[in-house]
C-alpha cells in the first residue's frame, strides 16, 4: 500500500482528475470505510521540506526536490495520497483508519503573479475539504513578517469566514504549526506565541463581514505547534520529532489527538470525491462556495443514488419471491415485511452517514416507493379475497332455509362476516406498516361491495316483483272484464272495491299498515314505498288497458243487446217467451229497452254511484319517455284528451245507440214477422 504513487488531484491546467474514484477503490477495496477516513492538506512555502516531511511522517510517496533533478521544480498541482501507515513512536495494533493526504505543490515564493491564484485557490479547496491543514515554516521566517505563508492565512482566513461565518454549525479546522529546522535555541512556546500574536493581529485587520464583527479566529480555528529537527543536520532527531508528530495522529482518547469529530466533514468516503469535484468547480469558478449546500448536495445524490440501488435491487428479488405466496396472507405478509426490511437496511447501512434530515426526507421517500410496488400485491389479494368473501355472501343468501332465515337476516350475517374478515386482512397489511393508509382502500372495496349488495337485492326484488305481477295482472283482468261483461248501475263501485281488495290481497305478505308495505329485502321505507307505488301503476295501467280494450263500440252494443235480450225473450222465471200480440212485443220491447239503456251511461263514463268520475291516483304517463298518455291525436288528426274515466265520445255514443237501436228493431221485426207467421199457418 506504501509504495502506491501519489496521484494528482488537480493539476496545473486547474482540472480535477476523475481517475480519483477509481485511485479511491484501489486504495479501499471491499473496505466500508464509511466515516472512519481522514483528510490532510499541507501548505507552505515552495522547497520548505513539505513533500519530505508528509512521506516521512505518513510513509507516502510524493515526489520530492531530491529526487528530482537537480532543482528542478516538482511537477505543480494539488496530489493526493492514501495511508494507514502512521509513522509513530508507540505501537498501535489497533485498525487505523484511512488516511487521505494533499500535498499542495505551488510556486517559489520568489515566483508571483498567476500563480498566486493557483496557491489561493489551492488554500481554499484544502480548508474546504480537510480536517487538519499542516502550514510547514522555517524557524527564521517566524516574527519576519515573512510575506509569503502569513499572506497566504490572511486569505484563508478571509474566505474561511465568507464559507462559515454565517454558519451556526460549530465546525472546526486544526491549523497545525510545523516548525522547521527548530534548534531549540528559542523554545517553541516563544515561537508559538509569535505565531500567534501575528494571527491575531491578522485577525483583527480583516474586514469582517456583517453578521460575524464579534467573532474569533478561535470560533473557526484550533492552533497546534510541532518543532521539527533540522532533517540532513539531525537526522535521527528528527526521525524520532516526526515519530512523536505521528502519535498525535493515531492516539485516539488523548487529549494531544489531531483529528477531533469536530474537524470531521461528515460526509462518508464515497461522497467524498464528489464533494471534493464540486468544491473545486465552485473555486475555480470563482463562484461563492457554500460548504453546508455543498455537502447538502452531495448528500442529496448519494442517498438518491444509495435508494435507487436498494430500490432496484428490492424489485428484482419481487416477483419471484412474492408470486408464490400470493393468496395466503400470512406467508405473504412475512415475505413482504421481509423484503422490504432488506432494502431499507442497505439504505441505511450506505445512506446513514450522510446529513440526517437528507437521509431521513430520502428513506421516507424509498419507503414510500416499496408501499407503493407492495400496494399492487396488496390490492391484487384483497381483490381475491372479495372475490371469495363475495361468493360466501352469495351462498349464504341464496342456500338459506328460507323457512327459518330471511333475506334480510341471511344478507346481515353475510356482510358482517365479509366485513370482518376483510378488515382483518387490511388490518394485518396496515399493522405491517404495509399500507400507510388503508382508508382509500376500504372506500374503494366498501364502494365496491355496496354497488353488489345492491345488486343481489334488485335480483331479490326482481323475482319478487315479477311473482306479484304474474298472479296479480290476470286476477285484475279477470275480475274487470266478469263485471263488465254483465254490468250493475254500481259496477265502477264494484271494479273499484275489486281493483283494491285484489292488490291487497297480493301484497299481504308485505302488509304492514295501509299503504305501507314492506318487501323484506332491506329498503328504506321510501324505497318499499317506491316500489309499492310501482306496483299500483302496474295495477292502474292494467286496469286502463283492460277497460278500454274490452269496451269497445261492438262490445258495449253487444252487452246491451245481452241485456236487451234477457228482458225481451224471457220472462220472469227465465222461460222464453211466446208472442201473441203485436201490443204485447211493443210493451216488452220497451221495458227491455230501457233496461238495456240503465248501464249504456254507466258503460261509457267510469264514475261511482256518487257520480265522481273515476281517476288513477299515481301517474299513469310513462314519466321516463316523457310520454303523456292524457293527450292523444286521433286518425283526423283531432286532439283528444285522454281520461281512464272517459270510455266513449258522444260521437260513439251516437255510434253505440244506433247500432243498437237498429239491432233491437230487428228483433223486434223478427218477433212481429213470428207472428204473423204463426196466424197465416
Ligand atoms: P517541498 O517543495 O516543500 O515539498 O520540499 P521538498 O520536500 O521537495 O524538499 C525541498 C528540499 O528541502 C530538498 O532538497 C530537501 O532535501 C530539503 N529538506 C527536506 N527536509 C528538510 C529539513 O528538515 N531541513 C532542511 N534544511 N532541508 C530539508
Ligand atoms: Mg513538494
Amino acid at each position: 500500500m506504501t509504495d502506491r504513487s501519489a496521484i494528482q488531484l488537480i493539476d496545473e491546467e486547474k482540472e480535477f482528475h476523475q481517475s480519483a474514484l477509481q485511485y479511491f477503490q484501489q486504495c479501499i477495496g471491499n473496505r466500508d470505510v464509511g466515516l472512519n477516513y481522514h483528510v490532510i492538506s499541507v501548505f507552505g512555502s515552495q522547497s520548505s521540506g513539505k513533500s519530505t516531511l508528509l512521506n516521512v511522517l505518513f510513509n507516502t510517496n510524493f515526489d520530492t526536490m531530491d529526487a528530482q533533478v537537480k532543482r528542478q521544480q516538482t511537477t505543480k498541482g494539488i496530489w493526493l495520497a492514501h495511508t494507514k501507515d502512521v509513522n509513530t513512536t508507540i505501537e498501535v495494533n489497533r485498525d487505523r483508519p484511512d488516511i487521505f493526504v494533499l500535498d499542495v505543490e505551488g510556486s517559489d515564493g520568489s515566483e508571483r503573479g498567476e500563480d498566486q491564484d493557483f496557491e489561493r485557490k489551492a488554500a481554499l479547496f484544502a480548508i474546504a475539504v480537510s480536517e487538519v491543514l499542516i502550514v510547514n515554516m522555517w524557524e527564521q521566517q517566524i516574527g519576519l513578517y515573512q510575506g509569503n505563508n502569513m499572506a497566504l492565512l490572511k486569505t484563508v482566513f478571509e474566505v474561511n469566514l465568507s464559507l462559515f461565518g454565517n454558519n451556526d454549525n460549530d465546525h472546526k479546522v486544526l491549523l497545525l504549526f510545523v516548525i522547521r529546522d527548530h534548534v531549540g535555541v528559542t523554545p517553541l512556546s516563544s515561537l508559538s506565541d509569535s505565531v500567534t500574536r501575528e494571527l491575531e493581529k491578522i485577525w483583527s485587520e480583516l474586514s469582517m463581514p456583517i453578521g460575524c464583527e464579534e467573532s474569533s479566529l478561535y470560533d473557526f480555528f484550533d492552533l497546534k505547534f510541532v518543532g521539527l529537527a533540522h532533517k540532513l543536520l539531525q537526522e535521527d532527531k528528527f526521525t524520532q520529532d516526526v515519530k512523536k508528530l505521528g502519535d498525535s495522529f493515531v492516539m485516539k482518547g488523548t487529549e494531544n489527538y489531531y483529528f477531533k469529530p469536530q474537524y470531521h466533514h461528515r460526509l462518508p468516503l464515497d461522497g467524498w470525491t464528489m464533494y471534493a469535484e464540486n468544491c473545486w468547480d465552485q473555486i475555480e469558478h470563482n463562484k461563492d462556495l457554500d460548504l453546508p449546500t455543498q455537502q447538502i448536495l452531495v448528500a442529496r445524490f448519494k442517498t438518491e443514488e444509495i435508494s435507487n440501488e436498494a430500490l432496484e435491487e428490492f424489485i428484482l428479488k419481487y416477483d419471484d419471491s412474492i408470486v408464490p405466496l400470493k393468496s395466503s396472507l400470512g406467508p405473504l405478509t412475512s415475505q413482504l415485511v421481509k423484503l422490504k426490511e432488506e432494502c431499507l437496511t442497505k439504505y441505511d447501512e450506505q445512506a446513514s452517514r450522510y446529513a440526517k434530515n437528507v437521509y431521513l426526507e430520502k428513506r421516507e421517500s424509498l419507503n414510500e416507493k416499496l408501499n407503493l410496488h407492495i400496494s399492487g400485491t396488496i390490492n391484487e389479494f384483497l381483490e381475491t379475497l372479495m372475490e371469495k368473501l363475495w361468493e360466501n355472501l352469495k351462498l349464504e343468501v341464496f342456500s338459506r332455509d328460507k323457512a327459518t332465515t330471511s333475506f334480510v337476516e341471511s344478507l346481515a350475517i353475510g356482510k358482517s362476516k365479509t366485513e370482518k374478515e376483510f378488515n382483518e386482512s387490511t388490518g394485518v397489511f396496515k399493522k405491517l406498516e404495509l399500507l400507510a393508509s388503508d382508508d382509500e382502500i376500504t372506500s374503494k372495496f366498501s364502494g365496491d361491495f355496496e354497488e353488489k349488495i345492491k345488486q343481489l337485492r334488485d335480483v331479490e326484488l326482481k323475482v319478487k316483483f315479477n311473482n306479484i305481477r304474474k298472479n296479480m295482472i290476470p286476477e285484475l283482468k279477470d275480475h274487470v272484464i266478469h263485471l263488465l261483461s254483465h254490468p250493475s248501475k254500481k259496477v265502477w263501485d264494484d271494479i273499484m272495491d275489486d281493483f283494491e281488495s285484489t292488490i291487497e290481497i297480493n301484497l299481504s305478505p308485505y302488509y304492514v299498515s295501509k299503504d305501507n308495505y314492506d318487501f323484506k329485502i332491506g329498503l328504506s321505507d321510501d324505497e318499499n314505498a317506491k316500489i309499492y307505488k310501482n306496483i299500483r301503476v302496474l295495477a292502474w295501467r292494467t286496469l286502463d288497458t283492460t277497460v278500454h280494450d274490452y269496451l269497445k263500440i261492438d262490445t258495449i252494443v253487444s252487452i246491451l243487446r245481452d241485456r236487451f235480450e234477457d228482458v225481451f225473450r224471457y220472462d220472469a222465471e227465465g222461460s222464453p217467451r211466446l208472442w201473441k200480440t203485436e201490443e204485447e212485443i211493443d210493451g216488452a220491447f220497451r221495458i227491455a229497452k230501457e233496461h238495456a239503456l240503465e248501464v249504456f251511461e254507466v258503460l261509457s263514463l267510469a264514475a261511482t254511484s256518487d257520480n265522481v268520475e273515476i281517476a288513477p291516483d299515481v301517474p299513469m304517463a310513462d314519466e321516463e319517455n316523457g310520454e303523456d298518455n292524457e293527450i292523444y291525436q286521433d286518425n283526423e288528426g283531432i286532439f283528444h284528451s285522454r281520461r281512464f274515466a272517459h270510455i266513449l265520445t258522444e260521437l260513439q255514443k251516437e255510434n253505440v245507440l244506433d247500432q243498437f237501436r237498429r239491432q233491437i228493431n230487428i228483433t223486434v221485426l223478427d218477433s212481429k214477422r213470428s207472428i204473423i207467421t204463426t196466424r197465416t199457418h
